[in-house]
């Protein structure tokens, strides 16, 4: 598929074209000019999602569905469009919305160059929670002469902003704060060398007591350990009730191919809802979890072919994928299978869905994330599957306006998964600290 529409091709060649002979006050000028496309382009990009949402709204209205029905699916369309994920869809339609019909100025900044997409992105955040005559305030006091806003980085540009917004309108702010503590929640992500971040989203007042209380835990032990690896320790022992330095075991589901696990392959294994890790961490994870009686990890496999394996071919009259069926569907997609969403998988649902005669099947079944499995519903949205002579599973998403979209399963081997391998996962501690 090509990127660009072929009478544009021209057109936008000279647009980006650059001569690396030439001279160096050029190739400057360039990378400033080229600055300036792209926030002229990010302003045109949010003149026709406000197009297109109230074009979709207006149409569904004619057509009589109920308001609160209107605009469902645009931001996911919007986000496959900008090969972005459907969350990020989200906030590109609302900072749209606002610029096209709330704050002109800030419109013209972006359009002209002054601002950059994500600076005009902190103003129309900082200015969220106002009301939209103060919100129009904001945006002549801080972008009607562009001039203004020359050599303000991020940082200025959304203390500028929320300054404007507080004088307006203080009691926004605070309630917004007090909404604010709704978000709070942990969420947890890979690190580099098998390690993870834990985050926790906190109120200012609790996240400073967590973090000084285990400050104070640091500046009371001397035995061996560094202040960090005190604070990791202490915040492990309190959450989970047991000392560090026993092993938890925690039970997880690893996929890897069977030269992996026998030691002849080097291919990375993955644990489900984690991402990769290196193939001698796996195979210690097993040779560990092996040795130990208490374990009660179970193995099978997976990806076998569909001549010889059950599981491919696996096939249920109900309308609930079965478990074992779920968990393949989930172990073969890893994440929501919408193009650029990396959301986790929340739904294992029908492609064609059960009520028009879909299948549950694995073939018809796809991972998706809880909001994609809700854009799949909206009208005008289609998805299919199929799976190739390599068995590489692929879904289609046809959106309202007919552009299509593949997205594949990632590639994988034959593999075995081992399901509720249980891991005992201890910190190094230094001995004598028992
Ligand atoms: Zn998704």
């Amino acid at each position: 598929m090509s990127v660009r529409p072929y009478i544009v091709e021209y057109m936008f060649d000279s647009l980006v074209a650059v001569d690396p002979m030439a001279d160096q006050s050029v190739l400057i000028e360039r990378i400033a000019e080229l600055e300036t496309i792209k926030s002229a382009a990010a302003a045109g990009q949010a003149r026709a999602a406000a197009a297109l949402d109230a074009a979709r709204r207006a149409g569904e209205a004619a057509s009589g569905m109920p308001s609160e029905r209107r605009g469902r699916g645009v931001a996911s369309e919007i986000a496959l469009a900008r090969r972005d994920s459907p969350a990020r869809g989200g906030r590109h339609l609302g900072f749209a919305k606002a610029l096209v019909h709330e704050m002109p100025h800030t419109l013209h900044a972006l359009e002209s160059g002054a601002l950059s997409e994500w600076r005009a992105t902190l103003i129309v955040r900082e200015s969220a929670c106002l009301e939209v005559e103060d919100r129009r305030t904001l945006d002549v006091e801080l972008c009607r002469d562009p001039a203004g806003l020359d050599g303000m980085g991020d940082a200025r540009v959304a203390a500028a902003a929320k300054a404007i917004a507080y004088r307006l309108d203080p009691h926004a702010v605070v309630d917004r704060a007090a909404k604010a503590e709704n978000e709070r929640t942990v969420t947890i992500r890979p690190a580099p060398d098998t390690m993870t971040y834990v985050t926790a989203l906190l109120p200012l007042t609790q996240g400073v007591s967590v973090y000084a209380a285990l400050r104070r835990e640091a500046d009371t032990r001397s035995d061996g350990r560094s202040r960090g690896q005190v604070m990791a320790d202490t915040l492990v022992e309190r959450v989970t009730g047991r000392a560090a330095a026993v092993p938890t075991p925690i039970a997880v589901n690893l996929v890897m191919s069977d030269d992996t696990l026998l030691g002849g392959d080097s291919a990375p294994a993955d644990i489900s809802g984690y991402g990769p890790i290196p193939a001698a961490v796996a195979r210690s994870m097993v040779a560990r979890s092996v040795a130990d009686r208490r374990s009660r990890a179970t193995l099978r496999r997976l990806y076998t072919h569909p001549r010889t394996g059950a599981l491919v071919s696996m096939e249920s009259r109900a309308r609930l994928f079965p478990r074992g069926l779920a968990t393949f569907i989930e172990l073969r997609d890893q994440r929501c299978r919408t193009p650029y969403c990396d959301a986790p998988i929340r739904h294992r649902d029908h492609a064609q869905p059960w009520a028009e005669g879909g299948t549950t099947t694995d073939e018809n079944g796809l991972g998706l994330c809880e909001r994609c499995n809700y854009t799949k519903e909206a009208p005008g949205w289609r998805v299919s599957t199929s799976v190739d002579k390599n068995h590489t599973h692929t879904a289609e998403f046809t959106t309202p306006t007919g552009r299509r979209y593949q997205s594949g399963a990632p590639p994988r081997g034959p593999a075995i998964t081992i399901s509720n391998l249980e891991v005992r996962v201890g910190i190094a501690l230094a001995r004598h600290a028992a």
